[in-house]
């Protein structure tokens, strides 16, 4: 991996507490994949953005525990108050204290990281925040309603891309990652989502971590028997993460099954009795052997008859949550077969 250092803001001895922006060279690293960092930084700014905090604490506490600084996250949550607003950024930060705190409590020492570097008070920042946003977008900036209203762009370019890029800690493709986390989980936001797709590209973040942050923004908020665990006991018959909540075992079995987007079963037949789906959230597929694939909601229902061979999961950009009701029969069990091959996957949308 290149990783390139730009020192920028060269306007003389007023901003020698440089704004330092990491890049990495992009075109090289088609395939790279978001690494643990930053699917934390992603997962964390999609619950502050959702007010999900709930979800937050979880996300803060596997933050801490995979590495993150206490520096980093309040960077982060510090920095996401620029797009989803005071509210939601101090709620957040009132959470990470109690986190934080939590953790102390039980003996758990995370570890500050690094401190910021914050621009002295004379700083030209007009300049700098204009230099860093032209770093960020590769393109002088242009757009209409700063000519209709100067003083927001005044604001932008002073405090959102001097002030707080300035503040290190973070690099700029992790800065970016939070940012297009946190406009894909927000609605109504898509214009400023695009904008920001563009100069996290424009970075070095690839396309497929792009699809990986779309993917941690948009996972379902509304898994009504939670997420669970992760389905480790038949992770070998799946093409990649799903999670497993058992709703009841007393009867018959009612499992909650959440798919990662992209993820299926292999095809398989239920022997002894049938199954039946109820999609809940997100976006999937169900195929019977023979038959055309069939797009699942939220809502549809599918009844599988013992001895039809058949698969299921998300679609290529969504997850998928279903709930398997495993009906009552003879001798119940589950026959695995081959995968679904990703050229049969690939042709869904
Ligand atoms: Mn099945």
């Amino acid at each position: 991996m290149n990783y390139k250092k730009l020192i920028l803001g060269g306007t003389g001895v007023l901003c020698a507490a440089a704004v330092a922006l990491t890049f990495t060279g992009g075109k090289s690293m088609a395939k790279q994949q978001l690494n643990t960092k930053e699917k934390n930084i992603a997962t964390i700014a999609s619950y502050t953005a959702a007010g999900d905090m709930d979800r937050l604490t979880d996300a803060l506490n596997r933050g801490l525990d995979d590495g993150l600084t206490v520096n980093e996250i309040k960077e982060e949550l510090v920095q996401l108050y620029a797009y989803c607003g005071f509210p939601r950024s101090l709620n957040a930060i009132t959470n990470f204290m109690n986190v934080v705190r939590d953790r102390e409590s039980r003996g758990i020492t995370d570890p500050v990281g690094v401190a910021p570097t914050p621009l002295a008070p004379d700083a030209d920042r007009e300049s700098i925040g204009r230099e860093t946003r032209e770093k960020l977008t590769g393109a002088p900036f242009n757009a209409a309603y700063a000519t209709f209203t100067p003083v927001i762009d005044t604001f932008l370019k002073e405090h959102l891309f001097a002030d707080i890029f300035a503040r290190g800690v973070l690099t700029a493709q992790e800065r970016e990652i939070a940012t297009v986390a946190a406009l894909a989980t927000m609605t109504g936001t898509e214009g400023q989502l695009a904008g920001h797709i563009g100069i996290a590209k424009n970075i070095g973040v690839t396309d497929e971590q792009i699809a990986e942050i779309l993917a941690i923004a948009r996972t379902p908020r509304d898994i009504l028997f939670g997420l669970g665990a992760p389905n480790d006991a038949n992770a070998r018959y799946f093409s990649g993460p799903s999670y497993l909540a058992p709703i009841t075992t007393e009867q018959m079995g009612v499992f909650n099954v959440t798919f990662e987007p992209g993820v299926r079963n292999n095809w398989h037949i239920h022997h002894g009795g049938g199954q039946i789906l109820l999609a809940t959230a997100g976006r999937g597929y169900y195929q019977a052997w023979g038959e055309s694939p069939r797009e699942l909601r939220p809502g549809d229902v599918v009844n599988i008859p013992a001895g039809q061979k058949h698969w299921h999961g998300a679609a290529p950009d969504s997850w998928f949550t279903h709930i398997a009701i495993e009906v009552p029969g003879e001798n119940n069990h589950a026959q695995w077969l081959e995968p679904v091959s990703d050229a049969e996957y690939s042709k869904l949308k």
